[in-house]
C-alpha cells in the first residue's frame, strides 16, 4: 500500500496542442487529500473517472459539465506512474500541449515540482476475474495476477513493415515507466495526415511529437528512440487510460490490437460488475 500523492506546488507546462495546433498552457497544482484528479477549463471543472470518456477515436477524451478536453493519456501515464491521486490541471486550449508526442517530459516535469505523500492509502483495485472485450480479431483483456502487479502485455499487427507485428510485456511501476515506455512516442502514417489535417485535426503534428511512418519506413531523420517503440506507446497509452479509475491496478492486461475505445469499453465492463473486482483503501 502506497500513500496518496499531490505535486508540491503550482508549475506551467505549455507547448502546441496535436490536433488544434493552437499553443496551450497547463497549469497544474496541488489539491488536498481524496480531491482525485480535477480539469478545469474556464469556470468549469470535472473529476476525472471512466464516466467523464466520452470520446475514443484516435485519443481519449473527456468531459462533461462544460468541460471537453482530447488526448489526455499521455499526460496521464505520468500521473499513474507517479501514483499522484491528487491534482487540479486547468487548462487554456482543448488538448494538453502534445510536447515530444510520448510521456517523459510530462514525468519528469510533475517529478521536478517535487511530489508530496498524503496522510491517505491510494486506493488499489483488484481484478478478480478474467474481463474480456473483442472486436472482430482485436481483444483487450484483464485477469487477476497473483503477484500483485499491474502486467501489461500487448500485441499490434501493422501491415505496414515499419511497423509490422510487435509485442511488449512490462510491469508498470515507476522505473520501468520511465525507462521503457515514458519515452515511446505517438505515430501517425503520412498518407493520412493530409486527409487529418483537412479535418482540422493534426495541425500541430511534425516531427518533433509524432513518429511519421511513410511506405515502409520511419521518416523522421532521428529513426526510432528504441526496438518496439509503436507497441511501447500503445502501452503508455494503455496505462493512460487506466488513470480513470485513480488507483493502483493490480492485474493483467493483454490485448492484441488494442485501442482507446477497446480499453474504455474493458474498464467500464470491469466497474459493471462488482464481482470482477476488489477495493483496497
Ligand atoms: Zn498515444
Amino acid at each position: 500500500m502506497r500513500n496518496e500523492k499531490t505535486v508540491l506546488k503550482e508549475f506551467l507546462i505549455s507547448g502546441v496542442a496535436l490536433h488544434t495546433g493552437k499553443n496551450v498552457e497547463m497549469k497544474i497544482s496541488p489539491l488536498p487529500k481524496g480531491s482525485g484528479i480535477i480539469f478545469k477549463q474556464g469556470e468549469n471543472s470535472i473529476e476525472l473517472s471512466a464516466q467523464t470518456v466520452i470520446g475514443t477515436e484516435m485519443a481519449t477524451t473527456i468531459g462533461g459539465n462544460g468541460v471537453k478536453i482530447h488526448t489526455v493519456e499521455h499526460f496521464l501515464s505520468a500521473v499513474y506512474a507517479l501514483g499522484i491521486s491528487n491534482l487540479l490541471i486547468e487548462i487554456d486550449g482543448e488538448e494538453p500541449p502534445a510536447l515530444d508526442g510520448s510521456g517523459i517530459q510530462f514525468c519528469q516535469e510533475l517529478e521536478k515540482s517535487g511530489l508530496v505523500e498524503q496522510e491517505k492509502t491510494r486506493q488499489i483495485i483488484i481484478i478478480e476475474k478474467t474481463v474480456r472485450v473483442q472486436s472482430g480479431n482485436r481483444f483487450v483483456e484483464i485477469s487477476p495476477n497473483s503477484e500483485n502487479r499491474f502486467h501489461i502485455n500487448s500485441t499490434i499487427s501493422f501491415e505496414n513493415s515499419a511497423i509490422g507485428e510487435q509485442s511488449f510485456a512490462v510491469d508498470v511501476n515507476l522505473e520501468n515507466y520511465r525507462e521503457k515506455i515514458a519515452k515511446a512516442r505517438t505515430f501517425g502514417f503520412l498518407k493520412d495526415f493530409d486527409y487529418l489535417k483537412s479535418k482540422g485535426l493534426a495541425q500541430g503534428a511534425s516531427y518533433d511529437n509524432v513518429i511519421v511512418v511513410g511506405d515502409d519506413e520511419v521518416l523522421n531523420s532521428g529513426g526510432l528512440r528504441c526496438e518496439n517503440e509503436f507497441v511501447r506507446h500503445k502501452i503508455l497509452d494503455v496505462i493512460g487510460d487506466f488513470t480513470v479509475l485513480n488507483a493502483d491496478i493490480i492485474g493483467n492486461y493483454k490485448s492484441f490490437a488494442g485501442s482507446h475505445n477497446l480499453n474504455n469499453q474493458l474498464i467500464k465492463k470491469i466497474l459493471s460488475d462488482k464481482s470482477n473486482y476488489s477495493v483496497k483503501s
